[in-house]
């Protein structure tokens, strides 16, 4: 799968899974190197700071490929392992909502980091190279040391009972098993927010780092309280319940100039364009503009579309849409082929499933 995220370029892949390095990582190493040649410490010691980094680095992507192995183990696949200065993510495609697969993979992780961090502890330990936390960047130490100290942090602080790390993963599977999965989340959603605050203010002096950090799993936790509650809400529908029936469509050969005729004398937006009986691609109104200002009225629909359409099977879940749509989500109305078989058999704009939740919500506030 292609990575959506423009700022990350794809580095390979282990075990089948793609490893995607965001590109302000590459600038995080450039400053560890500057700053250490400011520091007076040389060539020598810059490339060593360098390597130190990238070695916690790849820890980190063995905590992350520990929850993507578990994942896998259980029926889910990772699209993609992210490495960012802020830390990894391994993007399943799909939220295990069974509490003992969720339990397994969110502790995976933290699992590895710990295992990481004791191995370079017994090694350390024989050679004589243990020292404090505090000495944890001293150039005169063991480097090893110092990923041992990261991992061990990583791997406490990870277990946090704070969405979205690891713990509050945990801590929300565990209630999963008593309490339906909506109500679970909602409880490890508020726990987390009082987590974030507290994780601000435990330092004891004000610290931006802490308080971004705060502010940011306290959105976090929000946004997966909102996630998991349109799932369950659009659950009971499919694909065909919600979708535009029978959709205007255009040709790869008609003109923009029949185009905009019919743009503005329908209420549709997305016109899926066909070329003999497939879709090749999609036009919407932005597209018809762009066009328009870049080829003139005479030039064919085939110049002006867009060919990164997605279909959906006709009596696929809801939820799959939902989750296809999400990834496109730069795009103000991103749109699916609705398809039976290879036939189009109608459109789903995400402006349909909006509408859904709304009248959702509506109905539950009344009932
Ligand atoms: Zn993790």
């Amino acid at each position: 799968m292609p990575s959506k995220n423009p700022w990350s370029f794809a580095l390979g892949r282990v075990a089948g899974i793609q490893l995607q390095v965001h590109v302000t990582f590459a600038v995080l190493l450039a400053w560890i190197a500057i700053r250490t040649i400011q520091a007076g410490g040389g060539w020598s010691a810059a490339v060593s700071a360098v390597l130190l980094m990238v070695a916690v680095f790849f820890t980190v992507f063995l905590h992350e490929l520990g929850h993507a192995l578990v994942a896998r183990r259980l029926g889910i696949r990772t699209l993609h392992i992210e490495l960012t200065p802020m830390g990894g993510m391994a993007h399943l495609e799909r939220v295990p909502e069974a509490p003992r697969h969720e339990l397994f993979i969110s502790l995976a992780g933290p699992v590895v980091s710990l295992a990481i961090a004791l191995v370079l502890f017994v090694v350390l330990k024989v050679g004589d190279h243990l020292f404090d936390f505090e000495e944890i960047f001293d150039p005169a130490r063991h480097p090893l040391a110092a990923v041992m100290w990261l991992n061990l942090v990583l791997g406490l602080y990870n277990l946090l009972p704070i969405f979205p790390m690891d713990g509050g993963r945990v801590l929300r599977a565990a209630l999963a098993f008593k309490l339906p999965y909506p109500e679970a989340t909602r409880v490890a959603a508020r726990v987390a927010q009082v987590g974030s605050i507290a994780l601000a203010i435990v330092p004891g002096k004000f610290n931006l780092v802490f308080v971004l950090t705060a502010v940011w799993l306290w959105m976090s936790a929000r946004h997966e309280l909102r996630d998991v509650r349109e799932r369950h809400t659009l659950r009971p529908f499919s694909v065909r319940d919600v979708m535009v029936d029978e959709p205007i469509t255009l040709s790869t050969g008609d003109t923009l100039k029949h185009a905009s005729s019919v743009f503005v004398s329908t209420f549709q937006s997305e016109f899926p364009v066909m070329q003999w009986d497939s879709v090749a691609g999609v036009l919407g109104f932005d597209d018809l503009l762009k066009g328009l200002e870049k080829h003139g009225e005479g030039a064919t629909v085939r110049e002006a579309m867009r060919r990164d359409h997605e279909g959906i099977e006709v009596d696929s879940k809801i939820e799959e849409a939902l989750s296809k749509l999400n990834e496109n989500s730069e795009e103000s109305d991103s749109v699916l082929m609705v398809l039976d078989g290879e036939k189009l058999v109608g459109v789903l704009p995400m402006s349909n499933l909006r509408e859904l939740l709304k009248v959702q919500k509506a109905l539950n506030r009344a009932a």
